[in-house]
Order: structure tokens, then C-alpha cells, then sequence
């Protein structure tokens, strides 16, 4: 049986608080684990562990840190089948996805390891004669990193992985959801050979365990993936304390369909960025703005594509999407479906399993909603999509930006000219031209605009920038 642990100056020890069963979003009769969860005293007892062992771990030589993650990054290649495994049954996500999700993690910890031997500063001329003027990176201090549950595995390490090569210590609160599998990936950590104290694992309910992290743990920055609600909470907590954060947040994302897209692009593109994971990426395609002339055509295609769309359990490597991850998160995408009942479904996917024997959601396209509606503006996560119809160029770009979220858009056209100029004018993070809105690259920046993010970027070398601090040094010698 599968267990959450928490590891705390390189010991593996049991949460203090009450433990529940883990049933897998599948099957809700499937037991896969049993969840401990933590309080107060052992998210404290982490942040001291992170504490004692900063000076340590900032003074190791950074080719030393590098080799330990590429020695991570090795380890859970071999593990890939293992903590896929782990994750799809406890959050649903399709098998042959959460592979690809880990082997994202084993990229990433390859990315960040090869910073232990790139530079960390540059030098810059000095007004006075004889003067070494240089700048260098150096630690924040203890990092408190809060994940979600939709990837359990890529967004840890996109954030873990950058923190502990620029010479920080870590506190990490994953969501309860995601326990075991975040259990199951620090064990590949610590067989690496991570010092004890360098990391820390404290599962618990954000409710219970995050504020004592976000107000009482000594903190140096903060970094967060999860809701727009919970973010704001979490930035307001940080600017209190004067301490570095960034909260990367909730999405509404709109792929443009203009009249003259190539349907076998534009099609699978919004298939994919709308129910792959059952639509619980922050990327996700939630809204689709068709121009008028391909409307028809396009709903047509959309139509047939989700027929034939395979609704199965995480575990069937034939799904192309699973259920949703929690009966909570169920709860609320259906109140979402609810409020398409006076809509017209385009259509709605099939399945082979009994959707009561899980928390299944059937992929839903919806249009004939004002562009007010909560369909339109609020983000559903989950498997539901609106077709919003334009007359134009300029009016499919003002729909794209009419939302507070501003994580990424694309658009579908064969015309360079107004594809750039989308380039230019959607207001989101992540702009593209032909792609899916689902999907990042692990070397290039990530982030949201307006309520998706606190506007700083993770991955790519901007996560450099963010898990460390500039000095400027100066040495006179002459
Ligand atoms: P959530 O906000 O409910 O929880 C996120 C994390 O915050 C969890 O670990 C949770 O336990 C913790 N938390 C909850 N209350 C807290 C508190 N008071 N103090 C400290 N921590 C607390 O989000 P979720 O349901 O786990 O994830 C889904 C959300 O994440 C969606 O909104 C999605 O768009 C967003 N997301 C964003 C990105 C991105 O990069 N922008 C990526 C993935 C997911």
C-alpha cells in the first residue's frame, strides 16, 4: 500500500495529523494508498531542518549540486513506468501522459544541472582605474514551494530543481491530492544523494499546514502554483514579510480560429489543448473564437473529433483523456455543465466505463453563451469547452483579451500578417501561431499576464533569476 511521508532533514518520518484512505479517481472503490497529513509542528520542524543545513548547501561547490541532480535526473528516467504509475492512480491523468510528464522531469533536472558548470555573473566595466567590477548569483536563503495537483511531477521539479541549483533550501507543500506521487518522486532525491535537510517534504491540506509555512516558517521566498484565489492569499502573506515570491495562477485561455485556418491543424490542435488531461491544465483551451465563415465547418469537425474520443480509466493507455482528478473537482466542473443545459451542446464524448464508477466528466463543447456568462469568463478546468463566434479578426482578438486571465493564446491562420499581429496584440504569457495553448518547453519562459500570474516567469533561465539574488562586487588592486 502506497503511503505519504514526510521527509525532514533527510529522514523519512509520519505526519502528526489524522490519516485518510486514497481512492483512485477511476474507481472510487479502488483504495491506492493512505494519506498522513502534517500539522503545524511538522511543517516548523521542516522549515528549522531547511534552515540548519542553508550554509551547507550554499557553500557546496555548484559542479557538486549539478552532478546530484543529473544523478536525479538518471534515477527517475529509470523509474518513469513506477511514479507514472503512482501519479495516475492517484490523480487520473492518463498513463501515456503522466509518462511524458515524467520524463519533462527528468529534462528539467538535466536543464537545471548543467547551470552547476555555466556562468553565474558577468563582469562590468568600473569608472575608476583597477577595479574588478563583477556581478554573481547568490542564494535566496529557504524557499517555500507550493504545488498543485494537475502535474505533480513537472511542476515540482520545474520549480525544486532551479531552487537547489542556485544554492537554496527547500520546504515543499504539494496538494493533498498529489501526496503520494510527491512521496514516491522525493525518494528519487534522496537516492541521489541530496543532503539531508536540502529538501524537505511536508504533505498537508493547504488549509491546515499553509499558513504556518506562508507566516511562521523563516522564509526567504516563496514560489506557487495553484489557484487565482488561493495566489493572491499567498502573494499578500509574502509582500507582509518583505520576502521574494511568485504565484503562477489560474488561466481562460482562447484558441482563434480565423476563416481561412487549416481545419487539419486547427482541429486536433483544440482537441488536444481542450480535453487532453481532461482539461485540467492551467494552458488549457477553454474558449474557441471562430471567425463566422468556418464557424460551421469547424463546429462540424469538432463535432466528429469528439466522437470518436476514448473516455477511460488513467491506467488504459488508449485513453485520451481520464477522469477528473477528485470528487470535489467533479462537483465543480458538472456545476459548470449545469449551466450549459440551456445551451446548445455541440458535442458531448462517449465512454466504455461507467462514468458513476469514477469521478468521469464527459468532454462537453458548448456555444450559444453570452460572452458574460461564467462559461465564458470563469476558468472550469475540466472538460468543457465554448464556441464563441466572431466577425472578424478584430473582434476574435478583442474576445481573446475580454477575460482578467492572461496565461496563452494561439491563433489558427495561414496568413502571416494577421498571425503576428495576434502575436502582438493577445494579452497572455504564452502566444502562438498554429499550436495548441496547452504544452511548455521546459527551456523557454512560462508565466501568465494580468490574474494568471504575479508576473515574474518560471523555467528556461528566468527561473534562474527568480530562485537567486544579484551582488554587485568590486575589488580594487591597484
Ligand atoms: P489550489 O490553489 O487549490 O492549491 C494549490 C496549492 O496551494 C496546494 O498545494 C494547496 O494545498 C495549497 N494551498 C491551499 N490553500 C492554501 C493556503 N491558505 N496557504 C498556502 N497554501 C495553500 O489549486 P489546485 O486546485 O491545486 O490547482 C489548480 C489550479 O492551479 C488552477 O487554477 C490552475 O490554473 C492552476 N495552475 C496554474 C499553473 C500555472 O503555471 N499558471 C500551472 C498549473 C496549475
Amino acid at each position: 500500500m502506497l503511503e505519504s511521508k514526510n521527509w525532514i532533514g533527510g529522514e523519512w518520518v509520519s505526519p502528526r495529523g489524522a490519516s485518510l484512505a486514497v481512492y483512485s479517481p477511476s474507481n472510487s472503490l479502488e483504495q491506492v494508498g493512505l494519506l498522513h497529513l502534517s500539522d503545524a509542528t511538522d511543517m516548523l520542524q521542516a522549515g528549522e531542518a531547511a534552515r540548519t543545513v542553508l550554509p551547507r548547501w550554499a557553500d557546496t561547490l555548484l559542479p557538486m549540486r549539478g552532478e546530484i541532480l543529473f544523478k536525479a535526473a538518471n534515477l527517475l528516467e529509470q523509474q518513469v513506468e513506477e511514479v507514472a504509475r503512482v501519479a495516475s492512480l492517484e490523480m487520473g491523468k492518463p498513463i501515456s501522459e503522466m509518462k511524458g510528464e515524467v520524463l519533462r522531469g527528468v529534462s528539467l533536472l538535466r536543464y537545471y544541472a548543467a547551470e552547476g558548470v555555466r556562468s553565474i555573473g558577468s563582469v562590468i566595466p568600473h569608472s575608476q582605474d583597477k577595479v574588478l567590477q563583477y556581478t554573481k548569483r547568490v542564494p535566496l536563503g529557504v524557499v517555500g514551494v507550493i504545488t498543485p495537483w494537475n502535474f505533480p511531477v513537472a511542476i515540482p521539479v520545474w520549480k525544486i530543481a532551479p531552487a537547489l541549483i542556485c544554492g537554496n533550501t527547500v520546504v515543499w507543500k504539494p496538494a493533498e491530492i498529489a501526496s503520494l506521487t510527491a512521496t514516491r518522486l522525493v525518494q528519487v532525491f534522496a537516492a541521489a544523494g541530496l543532503p539531508g535537510g536540502v529538501l524537505n517534504l511536508v504533505v498537508g491540506k493547504g488549509s491546515k499546514i499553509g499558513n504556518t509555512l506562508l507566516e511562521e516558517v523563516p522564509l526567504d521566498a516563496v514560489s506557487f502554483t495553484g489557484s487565482t484565489g488561493t495566489g493572491m492569499g499567498v502573494a499578500a502573506a509574502a509582500a507582509k514579510r518583505n520576502i521574494k515570491y511568485q504565484t503562477e495562477m489560474g488561466g481562460k485561455n482562447a484558441a482563434v480560429i480565423l476563416g481561412d485556418a487549416d481545419l487539419a491543424v486547427a482541429v486536433p490542435a483544440v482537441l488536444s489543448g481542450a480535453f487532453r488531461s481532461a482539461g485540467q491544465k492551467c494552458t488549457a483551451t477553454s474558449r474557441v473564437i471562430v471567425e463566422r465563415s468556418i464557424y460551421e465547418a469547424f463546429s462540424a469537425a469538432m463535432k466528429a473529433g469528439i466522437d470518436q474520443m476514448y473516455v477511460g480509466t488513467a491506467l488504459d493507455p488508449q485513453s485520451y483523456l481520464g477522469p477528473v482528478a477528485s470528487a470535489d473537482q467533479q462537483e465543480k466542473v458538472l456545476s459548470y455543465v449545469s449551466l450549459a443545459q440551456s445551451a446548445e451542446r455541440v458535442a458531448e464524448g462517449q465512454t466504455e466505463v461507467d462514468p458513476a464508477s469514477g469521478h468521469y466528466v464527459m468532454p462537453l463543447i458548448v456555444t450559444g453563451v453570452g460572452v458574460d456568462s461564467p462559461l465564458v469568463q470563469e476558468e472550469i478546468f475540466g472538460p468543457v469547452a465554448t464556441l464563441l463566434p466572431a466577425a472578424d479578426f478584430d473582434e476574435a482578438v478583442a474576445l481573446c483579451n475580454r477575460t482578467v486571465y492572461g496565461l496563452s493564446a494561439a491563433v489558427f491562420t495561414r496568413d502571416l500578417q494577421k498571425g503576428f499581429r495576434f502575436l502582438d496584440q493577445a494579452e497572455a504569457g504564452m502566444v502562438r501561431i498554429n499550436q495548441e495553448t496547452a504544452g511548455v518547453e521546459y527551456q523557454a519562459p512560462f508565466g501568465g499576464m494580468k490574474s494568471s500570474s504575479s508576473h515574474s516567469r518560471e523555467q528556461g533561465q528566468a527561473a534562474l533569476d527568480f530562485y537567486s539574488q544579484t551582488k554587485t562586487c568590486a575589488l580594487y588592486y591597484g
